[in-house]
């Protein structure tokens, strides 16, 4: 596989190249893109409008990156789907189908594990493996999509691994995943989270793109964030505000803030004051999360009348806010769990 190249990561302008390399046709190369993006074909023969001769070449030059489906729970309160691909290299990841009356939404990885450290996240227990490449973010939403004979129309970077830590292969992802002659999926139906890395959103920023940027804050001041991530010993709670001030100034796309309820930890009146300061004036989203306890830590959920004060408390200070509806709760539903429980099981 290591002499080959990966056809699925190739923009159409890389794919052209690569065919003046095999001395092919170079409109042989938008054929070949829209049966890999736009028709999300498995293998190379379902091709028909390339002779085989030309299949038989592109096969010993290149492979098609190909998740394989291990396990798919399955809720029966909500249908969310949780999928467990293995990929060619014997990793294996997550990704989640949810179902809203607006479309259907897939929630995709972008490295194998996590070196973040978040502490309540099961993503990031065992560290990092591994980037994933752009064709193995692309595959898990066209698995999803033929697996259920239905159209995406939303993708979150929301699962396993931390997007902006895969830089470069997320805006090679995000480019073929809105292309035209491919999923075509509108910029503004895609969100990418991320933890706080400064530099990274900035350079996000510089790209005009319309997709939403999601912060996940989690606390209203340093020493608390400090507490829950890591990544707040390299930066510091106002400068990640203002990477996001930035943001909305540079693309006019108004962030959201993520914020996990953990009980007795972020979840005060004073919480929720400090919150509201310290975003004041911000064109931005609060959408709360109550913790998924994880069995390795002991973070427990706010009870619902806390949730509902923290809530009422920011609504009063004007701030836009939502709770965020847990799907697939009776299935491994938080960050990483089904990852984590297949490894320990099966070394
Ligand atoms: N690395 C990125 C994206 C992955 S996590 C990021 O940090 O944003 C997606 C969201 O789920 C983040 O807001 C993360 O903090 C949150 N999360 C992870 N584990 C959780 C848990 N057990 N309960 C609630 N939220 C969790």
């Amino acid at each position: 596989m290591s002499d080959k190249v990966d056809i699925k990561s190739m923009n159409l302008e890389e794919l052209t190249d690569f065919m003046a390399e095999l001395g092919e046709k170079p409109f042989r190369a938008k054929q070949i893109y829209q049966w890999i993006h736009g028709k999300q074909i498995e293998n190379w023969d379902e091709m028909t409008n390339i002779s085989k001769a030309l299949r038989e070449k592109l096969a010993s030059a290149a492979y098609l990156t190909c998740l394989r489906k291990e396990e798919v729970q399955i809720s029966k309160l909500d249908g969310t789907r949780k999928y467990l691909f293995a990929l060619e290299d014997g990793n294996v990841i997550e990704s989640v189908l949810m179902r809203y009356k607006h479309g259907n939404s897939v929630c995709i990885s972008s490295q194998v594990g996590c070196r973040m450290g978040c502490r309540f996240c099961a993503s990031t227990l065992d560290g990092l493996v591994r980037g994933l490449a752009p064709s193995e973010m692309l595959d898990q939403i066209y698995k999803i999509g033929r697996d259920i004979g239905e159209r995406i129309s939303n993708v979150v970077v929301m699962g396993t691994g931390e997007p902006l830590d895969n830089f470069d292969n997320l805006l090679k992802f995000i480019e073929l995943l809105t292309d035209e002659n491919g999923l075509n999926i509108s910029q503004r139906n895609l969100t990418v989270s991320t933890c706080g890395i400064v530099p990274r959103m900035r350079e996000l920023a510089d790209r005009e793109l319309a997709i939403t940027l999601a912060l996940s804050l989690h606390a209203s001041n340093q020493q608390k964030r400090l507490e829950l991530m890591p990544v707040a010993n390299k930066y510091e709670i106002h400068e990640v505000v203002d990477a996001c001030k930035y943001y909305f100034s540079r693309t006019g796309r108004r962030v959201t803030f993520e914020y996990s309820l953990v009980g007795g930890v972020n979840d005060t009146n004073r919480d929720a004051e400090e919150l509201a300061a310290l975003i004041h004036g911000m064109n931005c989203h609060v959408n709360l999360i109550p913790v998924n306890p994880i069995k390795e830590r002991s973070y427990v959920q706010s009870n619902q009348e806390v949730i509902a004060a923290f809530k009422a408390k920011l609504e009063k200070k004007g701030i836009p806010v939502t709770v965020r509806r847990e799907m697939g709760r009776d299935i491994d539903g938080a960050c990483g769990q089904l990852r984590k429980r297949y490894i320990d099981t099966n070394g």
